[in-house]
Parts: C-alpha cells; structure tokens; sequence
C-alpha cells in the first residue's frame, strides 16, 4: 500500500533519506512530505532508506514535497529497503541449533544483495569455548570473520555496536536466534518509541508490514523490523562464485579459468575456482538451483 505521507529526515541541506510513511511524533530534523505527481505519473515509489531531494520545505509547518529520487546503490525485497550500508546476518550458536546450510545459504544470498555483509553468532552464553572456536574457524574458512555475542551476557555487543555507526544496517536470520532482543539492545529509546505508537493508535503493533529506521546512539541507523530474507537463490549462474569470499579470492588475484564462461563444475578443464574448499559442495548445488531457475524465466 503506497502511503500518501512520507516522513523524511534530514541529513544535511535537502538530500534526506525517507525513513518512514507513517503520521508520526516529529523530531527537529524530520518533515512530513507529499509525493509530487510528476513522480506519481511516472509511478516512481519511494521506500525507507531512499534518498530524495524536497521541494519548498516549509521549516514552520515541517512540510514539503518530494519532487525526486536518487538512484539506488542497492534495494533488498524483504524488509523493502533501498541504499542499505550492510546486512548484519544473526544465527544462534544453539537454541535452535546452527545448521551450516542453512547458514549458507543466508550467506549467499546477503552477498548477492550488493552490499557489505557481517556475519554474527549470538547465544555465545550457551556454547562452550571449544564450540565457539570450532565454529569462528570454521567459518574463517568460508571468507568470514563471525562475532560470537550474547545478548543475555552483553558480551560482544560493544564491538558489533562500532561496525554499525555509519550508514543503514539491517538485520536479518531466522526466527528464534536473538534479532529483536539485539536490536532493543542496540537501540536503547526503540522501546520508548513502540510504546507512544500504539499509545496513539489505541491498540498494538501495526497488522501490515512496517519498515523504519532508527538512529543508532552514536551514528548510523538501523532497520527496526527483522526482516526474515528470503534465502531463495534468484542468481545469474555466472555470478554465483562471486557470493562466496573463499573462491572468488582466486578470481580477484588476477587468475582465471581457461574458459572466460566457466561455472566451475568439477569437469570443467583448467578451472582456478574448483578446490578443496569446504563449501565447493554448496557451490554445485546452488549452482544448479540457480540454472534451474533462470531456465523457468
Ligand atoms: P528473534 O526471533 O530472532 O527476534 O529472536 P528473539 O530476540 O525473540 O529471541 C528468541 C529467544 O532467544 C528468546 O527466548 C530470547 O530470550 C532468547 N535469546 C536471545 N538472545 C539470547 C542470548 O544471547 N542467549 C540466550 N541463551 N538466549 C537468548
Ligand atoms: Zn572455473
């Protein structure tokens, strides 16, 4: 459902990103704007995270108009959000249990979003040293330098706060492995704010799907609603090897397959990509998924 208002904050002189469509106690540096018709004829949308420049800000009225979109750096589907910085990827260490495919395949998707991806390990509390380090090697391996949290110990958290002060992060894993408990962490007034919403409202939390930003204590912002990814594989079969930082390395040194169309399969000759890689496997699976896919279009 496309809103008729937009709240838009300011960042600095009129480029502002919209961070939400909803009527809304208002901050010093946020209007209310319209979406001018000249947008709407040519059926431009404007979601959480765009960049737009506004027309005849009425500073008095905090009013204004949108007469323009910048062009996206990147938009993920599911939370819709445009521009976002990174993609914080949660999975739990137990509780439920973490199931390395399915960690993968959140891992490939987020890399295929075109944008920074950390990876982070909460319920640190519920695993022994051992385990941890076995699982922080392990994915060391896969590219990945993982950051063992729990929210219930707080540990971790302090470090992981520094790698979100600048731009948009969204948080995104399965259900059950800590999201809301992190960002309530993360975001200390969000509770505060929930609560004057549905003061206001009369009842509880939004029926449809709401996306908004909040501002981090010390710089950046963070998407609110833990958006579940979808970890479906719509990938250009040529483009798979690049979501996954343990192969595409070989690629980036400059070395390459005999063949410029190479998948990498196992039979594939010369290939730089093809290795003794732990997830080589993943490789050829996702690989036909993505195949089987492009061949539906
Ligand atoms: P979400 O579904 O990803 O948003 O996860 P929640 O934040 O709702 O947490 C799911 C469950 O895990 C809740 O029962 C939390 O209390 C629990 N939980 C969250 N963080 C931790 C943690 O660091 N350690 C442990 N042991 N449990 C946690
Ligand atoms: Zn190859």
């Amino acid at each position: 459902v496309q809103a008729n208002f937009y709240r838009v904050m300011l960042d600095h002189g009129f480029e502002a990103s919209l961070i939400d469509s909803n009527d809304h106690q208002f901050l010093s540096n946020e209007l209310l704007c319209t979406r001018r018709a000249r947008l709407k004829k040519i059926g431009q949308q404007i979601c959480v995270g765009d960049r737009v420049t506004i027309e005849e800000p009425d500073w008095q009225g905090r009013r204004g108009a949108i007469s323009n979109v910048e062009p996206r750096l990147n938009l993920l589907d599911r939370p819709m959000v445009a521009n976002v910085d990174r993609i914080l990827l949660v999975f739990a260490l137990a509780d439920p249990p973490l199931d390395p495919h399915q960690l993968s395949r959140f891992l490939v998707k987020a890399e295929s979003m075109d944008t920074e991806v950390l990876l982070c390990l909460n319920k640190r509390d519920l695993v022994d040293d051992v385990t941890w380090q076995m699982w922080r090697d392990r994915l060391v391996g896969w590219g990945y330098a993982p950051m063992g949290i729990s929210t219930y110990t707080q540990a971790g958290i302090e470090p992981l706060s520094q790698k979100l002060q600048t731009g948009v992060t969204v948080v995104a894993g399965m259900s059950g492995v800590g999201k809301s408990s992190l960002i309530n962490l993360l975001v200390p007034n969000l509770q505060v704010r929930v609560g004057q919403v549905s003061q206001r409202l009369g009842h509880g939390k939004h029926t449809t799907r709401h996306v908004e930003l909040f501002a981090l204590p010390k710089g950046g912002y963070l998407a609110d609603t833990p958006g579940f990814m979808q970890p479906n594989l719509a990938i250009a079969p040529q483009d798979l090897v690049n979501y996954f930082p343990e192969a595409r390395q070989n690629l980036a040194k400059g070395e390459l397959c005999q063949f410029h169309n190479c998948l990498h399969r196992r039979d594939e000759p010369n290939c730089v990509v093809r290795g003794d890689w732990e997830r080589y496997e993943h490789y050829l699976a996702y690989l036909e998924e993505a195949i089987a896919h492009q061949q539906k279009l």
